[in-house]
């Protein structure tokens, strides 16, 4: 069946999707602020819209793939897109934002009379091309359901997480568990270096012992081991450092929110944040090995070398 999208964020990750559903035979209207990333989706078969209200006064799903919550909050917010929609349009925001921010966009939609759900994406650019993320959704079941042929296209697994915002909750704990083992992983080969342990043998060792972890196996910081991981081309992204600063940022806003004691939480997102804004701001995430090293004092003046 086709459906009629209102695809809002043409960008990096939603350029691709938009792409996706046009290819699945969906009527899709597009509209971005930046006129390159809109007629770039124009050359993908998307619809040119002059506004995000136009695409969805029309559309019988409404998706937006935009940078932070105040951009869809303000996007939804009064004379926005919920007013021009048509009564009980469904709304699927796939943007990784605050916790807080999701559910007050569910209310507002709620307000206005339409369904909506929380859908953020793992999986970055090269999923979004070859429609393989995976999606987690915050909202009501039926919503859900609604959505899931669409999502179907764009990704390859959906996972619903619960209600209102459950879908950012799944995205930021996961991100966290990433961002904290990745800054173990990395600690513990610096560690190994200055004990004079070649990374291939820890590598050998960790992969099949308990610190077996993703950040070790597939995205290993150090070149050698996992010849596909980002750092044996320099650390190019990847997921980039920025992106997951992000991430840990709202984890870390949701932590302060609800009281919890998460020592590790909280430095991990202080830490790439210094690293996204320093040396790691084009870097692969797992490029903060490197900050590491070149903060250690027994590290040796060619290893530091590889830093900037
Ligand atoms: P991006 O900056 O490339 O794209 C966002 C787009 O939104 C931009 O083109 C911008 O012009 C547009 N935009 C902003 N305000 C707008 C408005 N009012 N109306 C219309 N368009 C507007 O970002 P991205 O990399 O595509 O990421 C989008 C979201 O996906 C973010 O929330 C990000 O955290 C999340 N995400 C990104 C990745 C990744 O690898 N890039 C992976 C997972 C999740």
């Amino acid at each position: 069946m086709t459906t009629t999208v209102a695809f809002i964020g043409l960008g990096h990750m939603g350029g691709p999707m938009a792409a996706n559903l046009v290819r699945a035979g969906h009527r899709v209207l597009g509209h971005d602020l930046v006129e390159a990333s809109l007629a770039a989706a124009v050359e993908s078969g998307v619809e040119r819209a002059e506004s995000a209200a136009d695409a969805a006064a029309v559309a019988d799903v409404v998706i937006t793939m935009l940078p932070a919550g105040r951009h869809v909050l303000s996007l939804y917010g009064p004379e926005g897109l919920l007013a021009a929609a048509r009564p009980g349009t469904l709304f699927v925001d796939c943007s990784t934002i605050d916790v807080a921010d999701s559910r007050a966009a569910h209310a507002a939609a709620a307000a206005a009379g339409h369904r909506s759900l929380d859908a953020p994406v793992s999986g970055g650019v090269v999923g979004a091309e070859a429609g393989t993320l995976t999606f987690m959704a915050g909202g009501e079941e039926a919503a859900f359901a609604e959505a899931e042929p669409l999502l179907a296209v764009m990704g390859k697994k959906a996972v619903h997480c619960g209600g209102a915002g459950a879908g950012q909750a799944a995205k930021i704990c996961n991100n966290m568990i990433l961002g904290v083992s990745m800054i173990a992983v990395s600690e513990a080969f610096v560690l190994a270096e200055s004990l004079g342990l070649s990374d291939q043998a820890l590598y050998d060792v960790a992969s099949a012992a308990s610190g077996q972890c993703w950040a070790l196996t597939v995205n290993c910081p150090v070149p050698g081991p996992v010849p596909t991981s980002p750092a044996n081309r320099d650390y190019r992204p990847g997921f980039a450092a920025p992106l997951m600063a992000k991430d840990l940022g709202l984890a870390a806003n949701a932590l302060r929110a609800g009281g919890i004691d998460a020592e590790l939480g909280l430095r991990a997102a202080e830490l790439y944040a210094r690293f996204a804004e320093g040396s790691g701001a084009d870097q692969d995430f797992s490029g903060i090995v490197r900050a590491i090293r070149a903060a250690s004092s027994n590290t040796t003046d060619a290893q530091k070398g590889t830093t900037t």
